[in-house]
């Protein structure tokens, strides 16, 4: 196998994957989906709530916000040696809310929650809550429990998470007369037109979509589009729970165990 990082930020990377089949690449992509735990509050003790939005919808709205996961410090709660309902310091996090409009409506947000753990905070402090009116208040205590993705979306940590073919394209020279259709139809801007030829811009932008090839004029077409068989573009954008790249190595290590537990049960139950 082969592995070049393309892109990488803190919440985003894309990989160029060479040598594997379809099947492992899509067991990755369900481990990042389903699998990769991280934080979300699951529990919310709601002490006094005069907003107009009923306990309920203040409690899926927490439980939606994603927070900062902190995957050495915390077990999840079906692995915690507590075996408590309610969780113990090793696998659940407090966070309180006191908020009170005093004065006109206000806006209650996710930064005005209070972790007792610094490391375990809403990713971003702008995320809405509920509007309060004057004399309204909200007083809540939620807890928060790694989980995972196939359980509730809310323990998903990516936004999104996908592969697709690294796409070959091919013109053939001696037929194309360079008329552009193919330049101009292309939605991604992946070919140009450089002198007497046309040439690929952005490989990697393609879509596989085949306009290009429909829209010239030229039977067989001058121009054909494929793609390289067992090679893979697959990209992840995390919700800022966790990086990237942890996201990834998680995702490979789950693939490991699941793998073994497999080997192990074939052992168990062989002739
Ligand atoms: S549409 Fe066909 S003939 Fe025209 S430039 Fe593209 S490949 Fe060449
Ligand atoms: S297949 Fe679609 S995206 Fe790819 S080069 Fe052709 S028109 Fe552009
Ligand atoms: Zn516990």
């Amino acid at each position: 196998m082969e592995i070049k990082v393309l892109e990488k930020d803190e919440r985003s990377m894309r990989l160029l994957i060479r040598g594997v089949d379809t099947p492992f690449i899509n067991a990755l992509r369900r481990n990042v989906l389903a699998e990769v735990p991280c934080m979300a509050i699951d529990e919310v003790v709601i002490i006094e709530n005069s907003s107009v939005l009923h306990d309920e919808i203040i409690a899926h709205r927490l439980g939606l916000i994603p927070l900062k996961t902190d995957l050495d410090g915390y077990n999840l709660p079906e692995e915690c040696p507590c075996k408590s309902e309610f969780g113990c310091n090793l696998c659940r996090v407090t966070l309180t809310l006191d908020r009170e409009a005093k004065e006109g409506t206000i806006t209650v947000y996710s930064g005005e929650l209070i972790s007792e753990n610094p490391n375990i905070t809403p990713i971003s402090d702008k995320i809405p809550i509920v509007k309060l009116a004057k004399g309204q208040k909200l007083r809540l205590e939620a807890y928060a429990k790694l989980g995972r993705g196939k359980n509730h979306a809310k323990w998903q940590p990516v936004s999104t998470c996908s592969y697709k073919y690294l796409p070959e394209i091919k013109v053939d020279y001696k037929n194309c007369d360079v008329c552009g259709k193919c330049v101009e139809i292309c939605p991604r801007k992946v070919l140009t037109k450089k002198e007497k030829e046309i040439v690929v811009r952005d490989l990697l932008a393609c879509t596989l979509c085949q306009d290009c090839v429909d829209v010239c004029p030229k039977k067989p077409p001058a121009i054909q589009v494929g793609w390289e068989e067992n090679s893979f573009i697959f990209s992840l954008e995390s919700t800022g729970v966790l990086p990237p790249e942890r996201i990834m190595i998680e995702a490979v290590k789950i693939l490991k165990k699941q793998l073994k537990k497999f080997a192990s049960q074939i052992e168990v139950q062989g002739p």
